[in-house]
């Protein structure tokens, strides 16, 4: 049986618009992947009569209600005392967990507690308690007339903490499927051209099932399918994969990884090669994208932000003549770069970019949108020659950082740069 799910975030200060509701994003995404259909996100503030009626509202559509925030001590704090009466159940002290909170104070928070958190330490009763490693307030779950009621703290940290504990295994627990997902990642085509590729496909799948999501510039394919045991969904989703690989052919650059740097950090770390960057429009997000990556040492030396020609001279190496004769922003500047990335800093390979972000034209009137992406390898240089058009300077900042990445496991996948 498929299970619906109700979201309700407290707290006036998502009403307010003082912090965005980032729980109730990340309660989605790990549902979806569970396979449970979530199909309201409420948001009410820390007044009992409105989340009371929230309630009332989210029992009669769902079977899943998940509770963010309100359940620290304070007198705003109304979660647990507002559920529990509106499901007609007491609130029952636990000595032992009030200890543990008490425990918490003394070793992470190195003060006494206060005596007004003895409220965290009382649940509904017949409820399963969800410790707290990283915070004081315990979560909870019950069900009730065939509906679940999981309430988890505000602080993100500690919400998505108790998500991965314990939310996720109460939520397996409800059901006998085992639903599997990969995730096939593709850079060089819009959501509605690999729609228009697939859609045959898509249209008449119903197990497994295949979505698009678009991010910036890239899209993510998703493949789910549900049987009785993982390798069941393994095998049903192998053949799945391999049409759609077929079908996009090289514009899919992965699967199951977070995006073009991921990709090639595993591709680089495999054939044991260094890289190395030198960029000019995109500020060093070339090397910020590959450093938020853990074991991003094992194959990432560094990089140049070369803003000035002056730099890209007396750093890099680029050539006066070059600067003076083709600009800042051209193929042969994006060549010496490379070269001069991969000279300074030993690695195998070095990307570099070149280009006019906007909002206005550079000095010698190239228009925005202008970029060049430099490779500089044992075998030779290469380019790739991008019109992003005039867009947002941080979409084509962005962009150019992913067709870095795209040039280079394109190069790492023997397949042409452009
Ligand atoms: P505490 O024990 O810290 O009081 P709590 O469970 O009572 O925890 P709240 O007081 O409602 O939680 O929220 C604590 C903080 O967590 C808020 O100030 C806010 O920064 C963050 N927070 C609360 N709800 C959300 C949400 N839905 N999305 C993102 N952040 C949130």
């Amino acid at each position: 049986m498929s299970h619906t799910a109700e979201i309700i975030a407290v707290g006036t200060e998502l009403l307010l618009g003082n912090i965005a509701n980032t729980n109730a994003q990340a309660i989605s995404q790990s549902l979806s992947s569970l396979g449970v259909n979530v199909f309201w996100h409420t948001v009410v503030g820390d007044n009992p009569e409105r989340l009371r009626e929230a309630l009332d509202i989210a029992r009669r559509r769902a079977d899943i209600i998940i509770t963010t925030g309100g359940l620290g001590p304070t007198y705003d704090d109304l979660t647990k005392q507002t559920i529990s009466a509106a499901f007609g159940k007491k609130l029952v002290f636990h000595p032992d967990i009030l200890e543990d909170i008490r425990r918490y104070y003394a070793s992470a928070l190195h003060v006494p507690m206060p005596e007004s958190n003895a409220q965290q330490a009382e649940f509904p009763e017949d409820c399963e308690i969800f410790d707290n490693p990283v915070g004081t307030a315990p979560g909870c779950a019950f069900e009730s007339g065939g509906v679940h009621v999981l309430m988890l703290p505000g602080p993100p940290h500690e919400m998505t903490t108790m998500l991965r504990r314990h939310v996720e295994p109460y939520l397996r627990r409800l059901s006998q499927e085992v639903i599997l997902s990969h995730d096939i990642m593709t850079f060089g085509m819009g959501e509605s051209s690999v729609e228009a590729l697939l859609r045959d496909q898509m249209e008449k799948m119903t197990n497994p099932t295949l979505a698009t999501y678009a991010k910036p510039s890239e899209v993510r394919l998703r493949a789910t399918a549900k049987a009785a045991t993982q390798a069941a969904a393994e095998a049903m989703l192998a053949p799945v994969v391999a049409e759609v690989k077929a079908l996009l052919g090289p514009i899919v650059y992965g699967m199951d990884v977070s995006g073009l740097p991921e990709a090639c950090l595993n591709m680089l770390k495999e054939k044991k090669l260094t890289f190395a960057t030198a960029e000019s429009c995109t500020g060093g997000q070339i090397a910020e994208r590959i450093t938020a990556l853990p074991g991003a040492s094992q194959v990432y030396r560094g990089g140049v932000v070369s803003y000035w020609t002056s730099v890209k001279n007396a750093v890099l190496g680029v050539p006066q003549e070059i600067l003076d004769q083709h600009g800042a922003v051209s193929e042969e500047t994006a060549r010496a770069m490379a070269d001069g990335a991969r000279r300074i800093t030993g690695a195998d390979i070095a990307v570099s970019v070149t280009g006019a972000a906007g909002p206005d034209p550079d000095e010698r009137g190239t228009p925005v949108g202008i970029v060049y992406i430099g490779l500089s390898t044992p075998e030779g240089t290469h380019c790739r020659s991008l019109n992003l058009g005039k867009r947002r300077r941080d979409r084509i900042q962005n962009l150019a950082t992913n067709h870095a990445y795209d040039v280079i496991r394109r190069y790492l996948s023997n397949l042409p740069i452009n």
